[in-house]
């Protein structure tokens, strides 16, 4: 029986890895996604795969049910590696992997990219988690919210301030106290696209997850450049597992686990 690696979801990253392992025949592949997109996660992720590929990838989606689902699925699935390649603010994903990995006693390792650190001359308001970060955006603010659709609750009660959502999939908007408009778009190509957006809009504040990467540091560098208030999110701490920042780090890890065939 081949081997069977199972790759958590829902990144860029976790695509590239997919591409990469589908190089290598004797292993199954398995894609996990969240599914909060419902069909057309599945959609847009085979429209934009060679064909070729489409064959060597299986996709699934939707959740697990927690920990022991999962532990569930890896045990009736004869998985034999997990790559938890989710988003490094999908905490409680990353928190079943590891538990379930103990439990059926399978490798795991995660692939996160590293978070953006702070150059001397930028001036961060930085903030413990979303809750936080609602409490110190400043008073009078027209607030850029570029931390997903998933992550809005949080600033709903505020009242001292005005939000533009910025998000790639529409974003409900029910529950905002303070006058909120959206925008449907993904993040800025350049940092000169950013900045005229925010010109545009007025933006004085920009709200943002330290998700880590070059597109997504477009937004920061654009804020900094315009001297905008900048809040940024602290990552979550998740449970302690083998960690790589890179795809090309976790393949040597694979390979050497499966062999180069
Ligand atoms: P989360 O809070 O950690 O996960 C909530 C639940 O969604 C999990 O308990 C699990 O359900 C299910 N789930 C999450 N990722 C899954 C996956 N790859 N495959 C199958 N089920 C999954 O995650 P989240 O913050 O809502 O993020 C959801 C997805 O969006 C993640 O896959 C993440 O990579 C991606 N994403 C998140 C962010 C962000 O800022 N949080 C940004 C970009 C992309 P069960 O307990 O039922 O298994």
């Amino acid at each position: 029986m081949s081997p069977h690696c199972l790759v958590l979801g829902g990144t860029q990253d976790a695509r590239s890895l997919c591409l990469a392992l589908a190089e290598f025949p004797a292993v199954q592949i398995t894609l996990s996604l969240a599914g909060a997109l419902g069909e057309t996660a599945r959609e847009s992720f085979f429209s934009r795969m060679p064909p070729s590929m489409t064959k060597r990838i299986s996709l699934r989606v939707g959740g697990f049910g927690g920990a022991d689902g999962l532990a569930r699925y890896i045990s009736e699935q004869n998985v034999s590696f997990l790559v938890d390649a989710t988003h490094p603010y999908a905490a409680c994903m990353s928190a079943h992997a590891v538990e379930a990995a103990r439990k059926t006693g399978i490798e795991i390792v995660r692939l996160e990219r590293p978070p953006w650190r702070r150059h001397e001359n930028e001036i961060w308001i930085e903030a413990d988690d979303l809750f936080d970060a609602a409490q110190k955006i400043p008073f009078g603010a027209t607030c850029l919210l570029a931390v997903g659709r998933q992550s809005l609750l949080p600033f709903h009660p505020i009242t001292h301030c005005r939000f533009v959502v910025r998000s790639i999939a529409p974003s409900d908007l029910e529950g905002f106290r303070a006058p909120v408009e959206t925008i449907q778009s993904l993040p800025g190509a350049s940092v000169a696209a950013e900045e005229s957006l925010m010109r545009d809009l007025g933006i004085t504040c920009l709200v943002s997850k330290n998700s880590g990467g070059e597109r997504a540091f477009h937004k920061v560098a654009a804020a900094h450049n315009l001297g905008l208030d900048i809040v940024m999110v602290a990552r979550p701490s998740l449970p302690q597992c083998r960690q790589y920042c890179d795809v090309k780090s976790v393949m040597e890890e694979l390979i050497s686990h499966f062999g180069a065939d």
